[in-house]
């Protein structure tokens, strides 16, 4: 079984824009290597926002490079538009698998909708970083929607399949590089092994709930940071817990990453300011 090796928090919360209260869990600043291949996790929320119809809370256009974004709506709704004609609304229990590749320039608010009525918000946005020969990619999006991921039954809960394989259930996201991405959730006392990878780097997040793996407690907006080496991992449900479980091949690269854009090498993070202040990503139709 994997053990910890260490347990990630960060209690001093930064806004992004006016519309996500973020805990940044790991990111690109910190050890890469040990990261790899993801390179940054925020958990916004859980927040509670009072009605906005007017002026929808969030962030307005920027752009990215080099990497894939991950947006996991739990309670609120996302809207996002890009310089490619893309966009569109991520629900509950909907996810946004965003290539931005070569680069892409967007804007993600608060849905319409969702501004009218305020409430419950959480969502999680990862970044997944692409091997350095993909990180030229086209640009685009995969939507996945609440009805595309299948969920499997564990003994004291569920979990539902993003990213990678399950004991034989795939999940819809294709990806770059070999990645699992499970949202798990467990009943009260619920004690399960989790079919994880060998060689994968492993991170257990805890959105809500508490649970003891490798007899170390974790409560909310923590990670557990699994061993590389061998497989599964065994873990006790101290209450109802919402998890978020994700694996991936580490990618032996440099990583070099400044702000939206991360790339391999300082000379490409230059070409990446260069082109898009040049105009060379493209511009955003206007609203
Ligand atoms: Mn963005």
């Amino acid at each position: 079984m994997k053990t910890i090796d260490k347990i990630l928090r960060n209690n001093a919360g930064h806004w992004v824009g006016d519309g996500f209260p973020v805990r940044s869990l790991f990111s690109y600043n910190g050890d890469t290597r040990a990261i790899s291949p993801f390179l940054l996790f925020d958990y916004a929320g859980p927040w509670t926002f009072e009605p906005n119809a007017a002026n929808p809370r969030g962030v307005g256009q920027h752009p990215h490079r080099g990497f894939e974004t991950v947006t996991i709506v739990y309670d609120g709704e996302v809207s996002h538009r890009d310089n490619s004609g893309g966009g569109g609304t991520i629900g509950n229990g909907e996810v946004q698998w965003m290539t931005a590749g070569s680069g892409i320039i967007h804007e993600e608010y608060h849905s319409a909708g969702y501004s009218k009525t305020g409430g419950p918000f959480r969502m999680v946005q990862l970044w997944v970083n692409l091997p350095a020969k993909d990180k030229m990619t086209p640009p685009g999006y995969q939507a996945i929607t609440r009805d595309s991921i299948p969920e499997i039954a564990l003994d004291g809960g569920r979990a539902r399949i993003i990213a990678g394989d399950f004991s034989g259930t795939s999940g819809p996201a294709r990806t770059f590089s070999p990645v699992n991405l499970w949202d798990v959730r467990l009943d009260a006392d619920a004690q399960v092994t989790l079919p994880l990878p060998d060689g994968h780097t492993t991170m257990v997040a805890v959105l809500s709930g508490h649970v003891t793996i490798d007899g170390q407690g974790l409560g909310e907006a923590e990670i557990a940071q699994l061993s590389l080496a061998a497989e599964g991992v065994e873990i006790k449900a101290d209450g109802q817990t919402m998890l978020l479980v994700m694996t991936g091949e580490p990618i032996d690269e440099p990583v070099v990453g400044h702000g939206p854009f991360v790339m391999n090498t300082e000379a490409e993070i230059r070409q990446a300011f260069a082109d898009f202040n040049s105009g060379r990503f493209g511009a955003m139709a206007p609203a």
